[in-house]
């Protein structure tokens, strides 16, 4: 069958929600397009920005770097760098990812930083599990595993005078969060989910441009881009809420192409009214001084939890 873009080559891959059926090359052009869209349509990136991409070795951050990359010489001034955060979760599963990573940005001469978790906050993941079940509290590893990531990738981005953080989140992560802030009642969070940057003092502002990316086509892409991705997954996904969410959006999807893509609109929607409504005020926290909406930082929380 023939690409319904260039009528010219063999067709690969067929796009349900639009009923495109694309060529190699118009599916990677797609993509790319996608994020050069997004880029310029909300305003990521300024001349001159630093840029510190978030990699993790999997293939929604590898893709992330390699799109980045091809929008990198279009941007006068702009500059890339990579950085991995060793959880220290089990073995092989980061290894992998960290051996990917550092190829990867050989190959594009983007320079690659590691850093773990038992540098910045004393504990490997692993041990903090240990500690929380030790204590017998209900805290599952993803619960506190993303906010002492991004904690880290701010203070590594403020030492380092990076200006934004670019992380790999697609349109199925996001619409995921969604759905789970609402099953979890968490209404405050529901007004941060905007495609635009938050500009918080004390945080450097998080990019997400593969935003509008569903994951099955980021696979694809990463298959196409001959990414070696390693069967590994975290080794604690399995116990979140959100991996049951994703199958449920996934039978949806399944049934009714573009759901994914209705529910976004909706969040883009929401969060240009909402966000002027519910402004949240940052303050300093009483114990290590980083911005929170709190007294004390999430981070400290976790940390006094794990300490007393
Ligand atoms: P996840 O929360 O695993 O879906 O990851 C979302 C995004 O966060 C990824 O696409 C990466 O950009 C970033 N990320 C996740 N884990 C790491 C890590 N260990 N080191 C650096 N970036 C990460
Ligand atoms: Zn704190």
């Amino acid at each position: 069958m023939m690409c319904t873009k260039c009528r010219r080559r063999e067709a690969v891959y067929l796009r349900p929600y639009s009923g495109e059926i694309l060529c190699r090359s118009c599916f990677k052009r797609s993509i790319e397009m996608k994020v050069r869209d997004t880029i310029s349509r909300h305003k990521l990136l300024s001349r001159n920005d630093s840029i510190l991409i978030a990699v993790s070795g999997g293939k929604d951050s590898l893709t992330l770097l390699k799109t980045l990359w091809r929008i990198e010489s279009r941007i006068p001034g702009v500059s890339l760098a990579a950085l991995t955060i060793d959880e220290g979760a089990t073995e092989r599963y980061r290894v992998e990812g960290l051996k990917l990573s550092r190829k990867i940005c050989e190959d594009l001469k983007i320079p690659h930083y590691v850093v773990s978790f038992k540098e910045y906050i004393g504990y490997t993941l692993k041990e903090l599990w240990s500690r929380t079940r030790e204590k017998g509290l209900e805290l599952l590893p993803c619960s506190y595993c993303g906010v002492l990531r991004r904690r880290i990738m701010n203070t590594f981005a403020k030492d380092h005078g990076f200006t934004k953080i670019a992380t790999g989140h697609n349109l199925d992560d996001e619409v995921q969060t969604f759905i789970m802030n609402i099953m979890r009642g968490d209404y405050s969070k529901l007004f941060r989910f905007g495609a635009s940057m938050e500009v918080i003092s004390g945080f450097i502002p998080r990019i997400k441009p593969l935003r509008y990316i569903p994951e099955m086509e980021i696979a694809f892409y990463a298959f196409l881009e001959g990414f070696k991705l390693y069967e590994a997954e975290c080794p604690y996904v399995r116990l979140s809420m959100r991996d049951e969410i994703r199958f449920m959006l996934n039978e949806f999807e399944r049934k009714y192409p573009g759901v994914k893509f209705s529910i976004m609109s909706v969040m883009d929607k929401l969060s240009k009214q909402l966000s002027s409504l519910n402004k949240t005020y940052f303050k300093s926290c009483i114990s290590c001084g980083e911005p929170t909406s709190r007294d004390k930082c999430r981070v400290c929380e976790i940390m006094d939890l794990i300490k007393t």
